[in-house]
């Protein structure tokens, strides 16, 4: 079977890896990210934490701290927003203003609970674009962290968990030069970018170009100490 969904990657015949399907269990995650997550429809379906039937207790409600607002040293003003936001919401459901409409006030810093089955074909082209350097911060380390789940079960089928850039991908990075200069993969020279492959390819040179290792990919994704900032709350 692996043969066959391997053979068929490199062909592009892509059905056999639609047949493979994966379910994942997410907890925690902001609802900014958990937006852009469920952009992708085509072969992933989701349930959702609903923000209706489900009220927060106590002023209580779970959020992301991103680490850019701890290295700013606005970490205490943006738990006591979130603190305040938490108190109106409480406030509000205790004078009869309907969970749906409590909602109102939580911020894209609010974190969700989801599950989601995923083909193996969608779950390639997911991180194509979500281990990319370009996507934001939590999706990348999100989608890292379902790899590193996958790989644990199925190394074999992990390995071609890539960014787009990746050699089992498209290969090389194909988004504008000043963004690739500023991924670690770009500016570290581990991948190489299209402008040069065809300047290179125009001149009747060749390029060559490393396999990306899990070193490599590492440089994507979380550090321990994200997974300490995630997980705070009040
Ligand atoms: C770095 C980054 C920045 C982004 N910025 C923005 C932004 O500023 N604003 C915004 O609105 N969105 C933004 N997006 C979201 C983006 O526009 C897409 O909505 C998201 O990536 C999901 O699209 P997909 O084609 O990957 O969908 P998927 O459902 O994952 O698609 C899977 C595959 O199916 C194909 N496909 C999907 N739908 C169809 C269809 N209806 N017909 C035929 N083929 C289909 C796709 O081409 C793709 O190959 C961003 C995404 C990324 C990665």
């Amino acid at each position: 079977m692996k043969t066959f969904i391997f053979d068929k990657l490199k062909s592009g015949h892509s059905s056999p890896r639609t047949q493979i399907y994966f379910t994942f269990a997410v907890s925690g995650l902001s609802r900014a990210a958990s937006h852009q997550l469920v952009r992708h429809n085509n072969g992933i379906t989701y349930d959702q934490q609903s923000q209706r039937y489900y009220a927060f207790k106590e002023a209580d409600f779970p959020f992301v701290v991103p680490e850019t607002w701890e290295r700013a040293g606005l970490r205490d003003e943006y738990l006591a927003f979130m603190h305040r936001v938490g108190e109106l919401y409480d406030q509000a459901l205790k004078a009869g203003v309907p969970a749906e409409d409590a909602r109102f006030l939580l911020p894209n810093a609010a974190s969700t609970n989801l599950t989601f089955t995923v083909n193996f074909e969608e779950f390639l082209h997911i991180a194509d674009l979500r281990l990319c350097w370009r996507a934001q911060w939590e999706i990348r380390h999100m989608w890292a962290k379902a790899r590193n789940a996958l790989k644990a079960e199925f190394p074999e089928l992990a390995k071609p968990v890539q960014p787009k850039c990746g050699d089992q991908r498209l290969g090389y990075c194909d988004e504008p030069m000043a963004e690739y200069l500023k991924c670690p993969l770009g500016a570290r020279r581990i991948r190489l970018h299209k402008d040069e492959i065809v300047a290179a390819a125009k001149a009747g040179r060749t390029l060559e170009s490393s396999p990306l290792t899990e070193e490599d990919l590492s440089l994507l994704t979380p550090k321990p100490e994200f997974d300490k900032v995630l997980a705070s709350t009040n």
